[in-house]
């Protein structure tokens, strides 16, 4: 078995709040330094069960934008395998300025190959899957973001003992997969709030096909636009991290625990809940988000 369960407890933490609630954090970014926080998870399944079937000439295919935790991490269980992988990028121009970029320069460091395709082609990715499943058949195609099925059971393991006692459980949407593993697997009493850092109205009905269970709701966490980051959150994130030295990134869990912090400012939950948020990892991203920031001139994360 490739990826491993943890052999000790992830930490939950506790973040003070003013009112009469307690908010808890799960450190799942802490699970493994190179494929951190959900995507561990997601890939859990996807990634063991091809391995194991030992196929010929094995082979991982992804998709990804520039700045991915995904590919980050597809390409890390890569290296960890030696196995191949190829990750499909959004955006020709990267093509050439691909050494800029801190993530796919990692990736690549880890043995990933690339293959850049337009914004337009990358938009009709199901047809690309199709025609690079029938040319290679052995590889593993895996979606955006790791969500499929299997990605959905390996966020059960996210929950387990330590997190039945809360009313709320909380984590950040992307495309989905992470917060319907949580509305599957959790306890009949709790709810789930999946913060959505991309404004899709289809995530929606894409979770509902992902989950049974209609305990989840989703709220919109974008601030402005999925990977647009605002220099408000910057500030927030940088807060957060001398308060309670805990890191957060600007594409997903700083924009969540923004948007959590103002709902408890709004008398969102009642007196006396209980709130888990998951952080789910992603740290690789500051470093390109600052080398983003700073050429804009603009205040860093810490
Ligand atoms: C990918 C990612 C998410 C979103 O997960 P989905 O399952 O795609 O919704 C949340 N947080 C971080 C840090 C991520 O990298």
């Amino acid at each position: 078995m490739l990826l491993k369960y943890p052999t000790q407890p992830i930490p939950i933490q506790e973040i003070s709040v003013e009112k009469n609630i307690r908010l808890f954090i799960k450190r799942e970014d802490l699970i493994h330094p190179d494929i951190s926080g959900n995507k561990y998870w997601k890939l859990f399944f996807n990634i063991n069960n091809y391995l194991e079937d030992k196929p010929k000439n094995p082979l991982i295919i992804t998709f990804g934008g520039a700045y991915s935790n995904h590919i980050s991490s597809v390409s890390a269980v890569g290296k960890l395998s030696e196995t191949q992988t190829l990750g499909i990028i959004r955006g020709e121009e990267l093509e050439k300025k691909w050494i800029d970029n801190p993530t796919l320069v990692l990736a690549k460091k880890n043995g990933m190959n690339f293959k850049f395709v337009s914004r337009e082609e990358y938009r009709h990715k199901e047809k690309l899957t199709a025609i690079l499943q029938q040319e290679l058949p052995n590889a593993l195609i895996i979606p955006e973001g790791g969500t499929n099925e299997n990605a959905v059971q390996g966020i059960k393991m996210m929950l387990n003992n330590d997190t039945k006692d809360f009313d709320y459980l909380c984590t950040a949407v992307g495309t989905g997969g992470t917060v319907s593993g949580i509305s599957e697997f959790c306890e009949d009493n709790q709810k789930v709030i999946g913060f959505k850092v991309v404004d899709d109205d289809s995530l929606q009905n894409k979770i509902s096909e992902l989950t049974t269970k209609r305990n989840f709701h989703l709220t919109d966490a974008s601030y402005g636009g999925y990977a647009k980051i605002n220099d408000d959150n910057i500030r927030f994130i940088n807060d957060f991290k001398m308060k309670f030295e805990i890191p957060l990134e600007p594409i997903y869990t700083g924009k969540m625990m923004q948007k959590i912090f103002e709902m408890i400012d709004d008398n969102y939950f009642p007196e006396g809940s209980k709130i888990l948020c998951f952080h789910t990892g992603g740290l690789q991203g500051i470093e390109g988000a600052n080398t983003l920031l700073r050429k804009q001139n603009r205040n860093l994360i810490i």
